[in-house]
């Protein structure tokens, strides 16, 4: 009797699970950043402290790039990072606050990110030099978002290598209007990249690109493969981060529609690495250095994780920002 009894309890609790995950998510501000919360774990902590309890929208002053004239440039001592081959194909130029990539394919080189002006020759091209990648392979230079702390390379690595400098379109737009005496110059127009994203492929290696507008209107977000010892990873590459916009309801919607978007291209491409822009966001400095360090039989890839962490990402930047939409309103 017990036993055919079980079948039925069996099915009851099945039926009771259902019906709670069809409860929608509790639209508060409270509830969104506990879910947030609960999403980053320790993941993400310091990415969940930045835009969900502490966001801050106005302080992006040194981080834009069309402030005219000469900046001081910081004691070296706080920023210089040695470079690092931190995959079969993939090797770390920037420095300890800000990520610049060097992406090798059979056809050339496409470099992610170009960080602000006095770090170029001393991250990027001795960096790569420093590894044993020559500059002039540089083929394509992707930036994320127009902010200087990510772009004011591009001129330089246009004009004297002749990479193509791929972004956001509305990002261009942005870029063309600087003076042409802002730190790093201002890059000539070259490939655009509108809401549709672009597949951009450089001899063996695809990179999806994907528009992700929010931290600026033109930010873009990369998947792209990178090898640990012959083994194929995605990366899912977040493009922009802090919530240092117009604070408005609808750039808040703009950004959590983003983040969604990437959680499903995510989730369709199995990536089991989450990068970003920013050594904070994703520990880049420590990982580039641990990766150099022997493994164990069966140890991870310092920044291999699995898609259910990467997802938790994106679920945690979407909830975040609609808790500020909900707050602002
Ligand atoms: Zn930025």
């Amino acid at each position: 009797m017990t036993l055919r009894l079980l079948p039925g309890a069996a099915l009851f609790t099945a039926v009771t699970l259902t019906v709670s995950a069809q409860v929608p998510a509790p639209a508060n501000p409270d509830a969104l950043i506990t879910a947030a919360k609960r999403a980053a774990g320790t993941d993400y902590a310091g990415t969940f402290l930045r835009i969900c309890v502490a966001p801050d929208n106005l302080n992006a002053g040194g981080a834009r790039g069309g402030g005219p004239g000469p900046r001081a440039v910081p004691d070296r001592a706080t920023w210089y990072a040695k470079p690092y081959k931190v995959f079969d194909n993939l090797y770390f130029i920037g420095t300890r606050i800000h990520s610049a990539w060097a992406l090798t394919t059979n056809a050339g080189i496409i470099v992610i990110d170009t960080l602000f002006d006095y770090a170029i020759e001393p991250e990027m091209i001795e960096g790569m030099k420093t590894l044993g990648l020559d500059p002039r392979e540089i083929k394509y230079v992707l930036i994320s978002h127009a902010h200087g702390d990510h772009d004011q390379g591009a001129a330089l690595l246009q004009s004297r290598y002749g990479a193509k400098i791929v972004m956001g379109a509305a990002d261009w737009d942005a870029t063309l209007q600087r003076a042409a005496s802002v730190p790093g110059g201002v890059p000539k127009r070259d490939v655009a990249v509108g809401p549709e994203g672009l597949k951009l492929t450089l001899g063996d290696t695809n990179v999806d690109v994907i528009a992700t507008p929010g931290h600026t209107p033109g930010t873009l977000s990369y998947f792209f493969p990178v090898k640990d010892a012959g083994r194929t990873l995605t990366v899912a590459y977040s493009g922009g981060t802090a919530f240092n916009f117009p604070r408005q309801a609808a750039n808040f919607a703009i950004y959590r529609d983003s983040q969604r978007k990437m959680r499903e291209v995510a989730e369709a491409a199995g990536a089991t690495v989450l990068m970003s822009n920013h050594t904070e966001f994703d520990r880049a400095y420590d990982r580039a250095r641990i990766a150099q360090l022997p493994r164990a039989t069966g140890e991870k890839h310092p920044y291999e994780t699995d898609t259910a962490t990467v997802l938790r990402y994106f679920e945690m930047a979407g909830n975040c920002a609609e808790a500020q939409r909900l707050l602002v309103q």
